[in-house]
């Protein structure tokens, strides 16, 4: 099975191009991002927790992702394997992510980290507050304690994976589809080879 994380700050395009490698690929898309605001959503005690965390630009704590993540992954059949977005967002998360796909006689097969350079990000953060309704895009301090909180917390996760062979930077500016083919173009002979 493919397993690949799609990397990169927040505003970096991973919610979109995990759409077309989705489909190019027939994964099955793994958002922890998604996922948080429909537990939000549906108020149960794990998006009540998670909200606290959220609204600020801070991680959730890793257990509470890593055992929803655990869930999903336990339920997954069908597909030729995974997209996952927004997660491991830490050291801890990529560890236990290895675990878990280890029991299961599986692996990380990549991971396919967007660049963007960090005023872009802003601009797109910002942009994308007028319209998703989303908190944490809403005030320019949230989305600095964002990025912030990737270069401190999630950016080690680069190292992890870096160390196995697998880390593949892509440039995430341009044109949508541009980008796609990039990624494509990347992950099309780690598909091959497997
Ligand atoms: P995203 O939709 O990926 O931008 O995530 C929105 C927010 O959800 C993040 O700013 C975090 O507060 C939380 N979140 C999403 N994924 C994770 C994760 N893997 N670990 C911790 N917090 C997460």
């Amino acid at each position: 099975m493919i397993h690949l994380i799609l990397f990169g700050p927040p505003g970096v395009g991973k919610g979109t191009q995990s759409q077309r490698i989705i489909q190019h690929f027939d994964l099955l898309h793994i958002a922890s991002g998604d996922l948080l605001r429909i537990q939000i959503m549906n108020q149960s005690d794990l998006g009540i927790k998670a909200k606290l965390y959220m609204d600020k630009g801070e991680l959730v704590p890793d257990e509470i992702v890593i055992s929803m993540i655990e869930s999903i992954l336990s339920s997954l059949d069908g597909k030729n394997g995974v997209v996952f977005d927004g997660f491991p967002r830490t050291p801890p998360q990529a560890e236990a992510l290895d675990g878990l796909l280890k029991s299961r006689g599986e692996e990380i097969s990549a991971l396919v980290a967007l660049k963007v350079p960090k005023e872009e990000l802003v601009k797109r953060l910002e942009s994308r507050g007028l319209t998703s309704g989303r908190a944490d895009d809403s005030s320019i301090k949230t989305i600095e304690n964002r990025l912030k909180v990737y270069d401190n917390k999630t950016s080690p996760v680069i190292k992890h994976y870096s160390e196995q062979g697998k880390y593949h930077p892509v440039n995430g500016v341009g044109m949508i589809d541009d980008v796609s083919k990039r990624l494509i173009d990347i992950i099309e002979p780690i598909v091959e080879a497997i």
